[in-house]
């Protein structure tokens, strides 16, 4: 026993070291190896210290081995920019296995050792229906967001007259559910908590729209962390209580940070948007006005003649995976003496420190990459911004217009740049679903192609001068 306890203590520290680890670029890669070293202990000394029947023992690694091979599988298959999706989805289940072990622990309290079919003790009936509560709220929320980022339902707030107030008193009854519970035991009471708690999910992930995904996301990683934090107490396993509390801290921590960079209430953003203007304005029509667009060789031309360029990645560059391409430009502009630097907006792309990662993958010098608050200033002495399949992280919007979605999110200053160049497709809207008015600026000329395509043929149009 006292072996187990220290191998779990070992693998608690090392989820910690791995935490610790993953802040900093540099670090993240041995950060990822402590995790996945802490896992495996934790894995292999669960299974080695729990005595089965050898029916229990093939229905556990049965289930372990169906649940690699198809995690193998759709990970494999999964690209980068839907990662916040697959997390979503994966978090889903985490929710739906802390309601399973909830019921299981009801209806057969002897193997769970916490008493007897109606004589459970009180503090294990609490921990169950806050297992199913939590979890079935992650369910549900993670559900919504799944659909909500994987485009299979509008990314818009969804809200009706009365919310707030529906989901409070839905919160009330749970509360009143869960005191009932622990007095009379019933089956029905804890099927009605998750429930409930599972129209509550639904309810507090809808009004999330625009560019609030990224921190809802990160909020239900914690929920899901604290989900798995019941089920070990449940359980009474030491490791899932310390795992889940880990997780659960680090998601509301990180949840906590991304609301700060995001100008957003913490409490707002948590209980589905409560206090927000219902006006919004995220019309995705794009419009007939006229825009300056350029080809390769004018962006080559103006770079060549500048003595600055800021580039501003964002999701188009990683669908377009024009990471490689950018990293053969910079280096021919910093052959020519021009100053390069990247400007990373806190939720550019589609997950946190998304670019960062696809800048790494391509060998940019971390010493090049700074911060939104690291690099702002530098927008009013710089000659050329190069946004490449960036879109809301530059929308003035965001400072403007009190009714856009986006509204008082800090936005990158490209607009304070001598020459703005967009690289995209099309006019077509960002993940908030706005217009963004810096294309029809003067000083901006687009640049239409697929990311990778157009790097290229700037490296050419450099290639031929
Ligand atoms: P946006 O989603 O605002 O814009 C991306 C732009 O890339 C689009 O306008 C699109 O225009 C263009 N694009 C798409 N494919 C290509 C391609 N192959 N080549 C060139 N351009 C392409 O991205 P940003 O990075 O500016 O902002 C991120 C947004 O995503 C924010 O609203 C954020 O809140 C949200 N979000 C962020 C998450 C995170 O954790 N970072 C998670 C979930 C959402 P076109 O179609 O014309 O090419």
């Amino acid at each position: 026993m006292e072996t187990k306890i220290l191998l779990y203590l070992v693998a608690g520290v090392l989820f910690i070291l791995s935490l610790a680890g993953l802040s900093s670029a540099k670090t993240a890669v041995r950060g990822n190896r402590y995790g996945i070293l802490g896992m495996l202990i934790a894995v292999v000394t669960t299974l080695a210290f729990s005595m089965h029947s050898w029916q229990s023992a093939l229905l556990i690694y049965g289930t372990i081995a169906a649940g690699a091979i198809i995690g193998t599988a759709i990970a494999k298959r999964i690209d980068m920019t839907a990662l916040p999706q697959l997390m979503a989805g994966f978090h889903s289940l985490v929710g739906l296995a802390a309601v399973c072990v909830a019921f299981a622990a009801f209806y057969s309290p002897t193997a769970f050792g916490i008493g007897t079919p109606g004589h459970i003790n009180k503090f294990s009936l609490l921990e169950m229906s806050l297992g199913a509560f939590i979890g079935a709220m992650t369910f549900t929320g993670s559900f919504i967001a799944f659909m909500k980022l994987q485009g299979l339902m509008s990314a818009k707030p969804i809200r009706f007259a009365g919310q707030h107030l529906f989901n409070g008193a839905l919160g009330v009854a749970i509360a009143v559910m869960t005191i009932l519970f622990t007095f009379i035991q019933t089956g029905d009471v804890l099927t009605i908590i998750t429930l409930c708690a599972a129209i509550l999910g639904v309810l507090l992930i809808l009004p999330i729209g625009g560019a609030d995904m990224p921190v809802v996301v990160s909020m239900l990683n914690s929920y899901s962390g604290w989900a798995a934090a019941g089920i070990g107490f449940t359980l009474q396993n030491m490791l899932l209580i310390i795992t889940g509390a880990l997780v659960g801290a680090s998601g509301a921590i990180l949840s906590y940070i991304m609301c700060k960079a995001m100008n957003r209430s913490f409490f707002n953003v948590i209980l589905g948007g409560l206090g927000e203007d219902e006006a919004t304005n995220a019309d995705g029509a794009t419009e007939e006005r006229a825009v300056k667009a350029g080809s390769a060789e004018d962006a080559a031309f103006l770079m060549e003649q500048a003595g600055s360029v800021i580039i501003v990645p964002g999701y188009g560059m990683a669908v377009a995976q024009a990471q490689h391409i950018i990293r053969e430009l910079v280096d021919i502009l910093k052959s020519k003496d021009v100053k390069v630097k990247f400007a990373i907006h806190p939720v550019a792309g589609r997950m946190p420190g998304h670019m960062n990662v696809l800048l790494a993958e391509a060998n940019i010098p971390y010493e090049d990459v700074f911060e939104l608050e690291d690099i702002n200033s530098d927008f009013s002495s710089t000659d050329v911004a190069l946004v490449i399949g960036a879109n809301d992280v530059t929308n003035p919007a965001a400072r403007t217009d009190t009714a856009s979605p986006i509204y008082g999110m800090p936005i990158l200053d490209v607009d304070k740049a001598k020459t703005i160049l967009f690289v995209k497709r099309s006019m077509g809207v960002g993940y908030a679903g706005i217009q963004n008015e810096l294309f029809f600026n003067p000083k901006t000329m687009m640049l239409f192609g697929d990311a990778k395509k157009v790097s290229e043929e700037i490296v050419k149009a450099f290639e031929m001068m």
